[in-house]
């Protein structure tokens, strides 16, 4: 299986990302989580693209394609991958084609997950994550406990830096201005499944597993 998938910040990539990759056995590569790793190690990369990140702006198409370039060529992906957060902008997608033929392993579908923006808004704002095993919580559908300790790792539960309101408002701008055009892109050369995300996420998933059932 190897997939894309995309959509705005907070429309559910991620949550879905970790249920389809146990489910195909194929790795989850996420940008933002790689990114995210560099930085809390402090090695050039991550210090790099955090003014990016802080920002909710794109780090730019070079970091991102060196990365994903040596991310790809890895031993787990040669069965598969899910891509969670890339490409986001038409040079990224550009260059995944290039490398992906390369590696003469063309892409099977871009699943599409579309939420309306306020909702979004809503999701991302009320959003809260375990440092360290990257649990899930949320203020209002799955409230964290009072102590911000994870009940699953006993991590730290967080808010991202980019998940206040402010940035979230820039990161959706800058998904429509240089991420959407990505919709048109794969559906060009019929690639493109969307999906309707404003569901409950079981609901998202097994509409994305009737997509994904149908390749076969
Ligand atoms: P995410 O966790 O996917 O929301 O990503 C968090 C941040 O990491 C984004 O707001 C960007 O600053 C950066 N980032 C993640 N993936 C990419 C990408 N493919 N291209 C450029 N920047 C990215």
């Amino acid at each position: 299986m190897r997939l894309i998938l995309l959509g705005a910040p907070g429309v559910g990539k991620g949550t879905q990302a970790k249920r389809i990759s146990k489910r195909y056995n194929a790795p989850q590569i996420s940008t933002g989580d790689i990114l995210r790793a560099q930085l809390k190690e402090g090695t050039p990369l991550g210090l790099q693209a955090k003014a990016f990140m802080d920002k909710g702006e794109l780090v730019t198409d070079d970091i991102i394609i060196n990365m994903m370039r040596d991310r790809l060529n890895e031993d787990d992906c040669k069965s598969g991958f899910l891509l969670d957060g890339f490409p986001r902008s038409t040079p990224q997608a550009e260059a995944l084609g290039v490398m992906l033929e390369e590696l003469n392993r063309p892409l099977d579908i871009v699943v599409n997950i579309e939420v309306d923006n306020e909702a979004i808004v809503g999701r991302l704002t009320s959003r809260r994550i375990c440092r360290n095993c990257g649990a899930d919580y949320n203020t209002v559908t799955n409230p964290p406990p009072a102590d911000m300790v994870c009940e699953k790792c006993g991590g730290e539960i967080y808010q991202r830096d980019d998940d206040k309101e402010s940035t979230i408002r820039n990161r959706l701008e800058v998904y429509n201005n240089q991420t959407a055009p990505l919709i048109e892109f794969y559906s060009s050369k019929g690639q493109l499944k969307s999906i309707d995300g404003n569901k409950a996420p079981d609901e998202v998933y097994d509409e994305i597993n009737i997509v994904l059932e149908g390749l076969n």
